[in-house]
């Protein structure tokens, strides 16, 4: 077997991985389980290093779904014990997603068997052009709401891939919390934050 991450032939998978992966269809080798930090950051798992950063490209660019496993182990230990209504994943842009072809949180989370519904669509370029300069500066209007889901009186779990400044969260936050919802929280799978 192969190392999810660095292609490398595995003799015995590490304790770490079987961990991580159960009866494994992925595996990680000990070398990069040894590159894999966690962040101090309470909302996240681990810390955007160099090899999480490669982590991620591998997933959202090379579109490798295997590393949905990865992910969606360490997801679901995190979200464990918490207490929550409804998740919803934050939303790429819309041509981001034509690019990419599929939504890698909405992918974590279904591979997770997390119950998920989205509610939130990013707003485009082009939308927030048309807006005056208060408009744009004002936290909500990154997003817009989708009317199919009432978040009223609500506890919301947040789901994201990558925190770095936190403004998107803070914006998804903000357009919740002005539909209803009763409080937002949030999981993030990697922190800048070390
Ligand atoms: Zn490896």
């Amino acid at each position: 077997m192969h190392c999810l991450f660095c292609d490398q032939i595995i003799q015995q998978p590490s304790s770490f991985t079987q961990f991580l992966f159960g009866i494994p269809s992925v595996y990680c080798c000990k070398k990069c389980e040894e590159q894999i930090e966690y962040t101090s950051d309470s909302h996240a798992i681990y810390f955007y290093n160099s090899f999480m950063q490669d982590v991620l490209h591998q997933f959202k660019f090379l579109k490798d779904i295997r590393v949905a496993d990865f992910f969606a182990k360490a997801l679901k230990k995190k979200v464990r014990g918490m207490e929550y209504d409804l998740i919803i994943p934050i939303p790429m842009h819309v041509e981001m997603e034509k690019k990419r072809t599929f939504s890698p949180v909405e992918v974590v989370l279904q591979q997770a068997k997390l119950p998920f519904q989205s509610v939130l669509e990013k707003t485009t370029m082009s939308q927030q052009s048309k807006k005056t300069y208060e408009q744009r500066i004002n936290s909500s209007s990154l997003f817009k709401s989708l009317p199919q889901v009432d978040v009223t009186q609500q506890k919301i779990l947040l789901i994201d891939d990558l925190i770095t400044t936190g403004t998107t969260i803070k914006h998804a936050k903000t357009i919740l919390l002005e539909l209803g919802a009763k409080s937002v929280e949030e999981v993030i799978f990697i922190s800048g934050k070390k």
